[in-house]
């Protein structure tokens, strides 16, 4: 579905719309060319309150205007218009589970930042340039689950007819899992992949706002983050994995990872070195880097960014500061790679954690699935 045949935009909401990750959205997809948003959900201390008095509001260039004056509603089906289809979820991880499923039975589509579901062995966890055929998990989710083909009601006093339509929830990874993964494809792709290790410098806003208290982070290396190595461990083999008609056999390798905070504002460094199953020379494993292209770029995906992967040669990048922004903060930075005495290769990969590593991962997962034709 390219950009021009959008006729009208397809209406969206964003659940937990106050905090990090749901500021990112409702920037995002101020000006988005094929969505726009029609309703904003917040915890119990926002709900009936507008969103410019209930959300502390923390990007560069101010809260748009079109949702300053939306009131925030319940995470609810009830409390959401019929005429959403779409639901962004930036939930807390620990509560994510029952409303989402509760959103996808009414018939939402749910495109889910947290980790409740993302393991699940129906649910799609994605990323559009690694692994677009996941998605065909979807109908075997809502078989399995009994979403198919709800009948949605129309909005209580409107004429609209009522409209046969399904619900499901895809996943995007952890945010340090996806600009790791982003980097790893074309180097699975080419070479397989034995192992892989990892060791994380995690910017501070991915602990969402207000998050680590400045007294902790100044000054300082927090090495801790309460469970993001097993995410960081599982989730690629399940990202890599392949599509087997009915489910996704997990890919067979194996990841370490180390994950530390450090006081950077945005932008989550790596540095990572692999083992490879079949033998490359440097430049060989550079132009797989280099030239890495995709569904996103081939699909055209407004937020799609291209290239996807910028392979810096300059000894010093990428550095937070300087690269998080790539690609509108869509692409993965890496850099320094050589040779490694214990595994094959090794490189530092960054990318901006609540952008692509979340509410444009997402984002970028509906356009997929929209181009797909899941959101019709
Ligand atoms: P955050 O800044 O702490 O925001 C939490 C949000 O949850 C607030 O909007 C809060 O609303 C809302 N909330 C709490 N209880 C709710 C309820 N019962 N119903 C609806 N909303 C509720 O957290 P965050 O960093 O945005 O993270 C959100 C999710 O994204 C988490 O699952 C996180 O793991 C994931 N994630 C974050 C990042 C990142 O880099 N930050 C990256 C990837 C994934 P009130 O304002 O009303 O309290």
């Amino acid at each position: 579905m390219a950009t021009e045949q959008m006729n009208s935009k397809l209406k969206v909401g964003v659940l937990a719309a106050t905090g990090a990750v749901g500021q990112r959205f409702i920037q995002l997809l101020a000006d988005h060319p094929w969505f726009e948003i029609a309703a904003l959900t917040a915890s119990d201390r926002s709900v009936g309150r507008r969103y410019a008095d209930a959300c502390h509001w923390l990007l560069p260039g101010g809260m748009p205007p079109a949702v300053a004056d939306l009131e925030l509603v319940p995470t609810e089906p009830a409390a959401i218009p019929q005429a959403v289809r779409l639901l962004f979820s930036a939930l807390p991880g620990n509560m994510a589970g029952p409303y989402e499923e509760s959103l996808a039975a009414a018939g939402f589509a749910v495109c889910s930042n947290a980790s409740a579901h993302r393991m699940d062995p129906d649910v799609p966890l994605l990323i559009p340039d690694v692994n677009p055929d996941h998605t065909a998990l979807i109908p075997i989710q809502q078989a399995r689950r009994g979403w198919g083909g709800h009948l949605a009601s129309p909005p209580p006093g409107s004429e609209g007819s009522r409209e046969r339509r399904s619900g499901f929830i895809v996943t995007n990874p952890n945010c340090t899992t996806t600009h790791l993964v982003c980097a790893l494809k074309p180097l699975h792709d080419a070479f397989g992949l034995t192992a892989v290790n990892v060791v994380s410098m995690q910017a501070i806003s991915g602990a969402g706002y207000p998050g680590v208290a400045s007294m902790e982070i100044l000054d300082n290396v927090v090495p801790f983050i309460g469970g993001e190595e097993p995410k960081l461990e599982a989730e690629p083999r399940k990202l890599l994995g392949t599509f087997t008609g009915d489910a996704v056999a997990l890919a067979d390798f194996v990841v370490s990872a180390q994950a530390n905070r450090v006081a950077v504002q945005d932008g989550h460094l790596m540095a990572v070195s692999v083992k490879l199953k079949r033998q490359a020379g440097l430049n060989e494993v550079a132009a797989a880097l280099r030239g890495y292209r995709s569904e996103p770029q081939r699909l055209g995906l407004p937020t799609a960014p291209d290239p996807a992967i910028i392979l810096h040669t300059a000894e010093d990048r990428p550095q937070p500061r300087l690269d998080r922004m790539a690609g509108n903060g869509m692409a993965t930075s890496v850099g320094r790679l050589r040779p490694d005495p214990i595994q094959d290769y090794k490189f530092l990969v960054l990318g901006h954690n609540t952008i692509r590593g979340a509410a444009g991962g997402a984002l970028l997962n509906a356009e997929l699935l929209a181009a797909q034709g899941f959101l019709a």
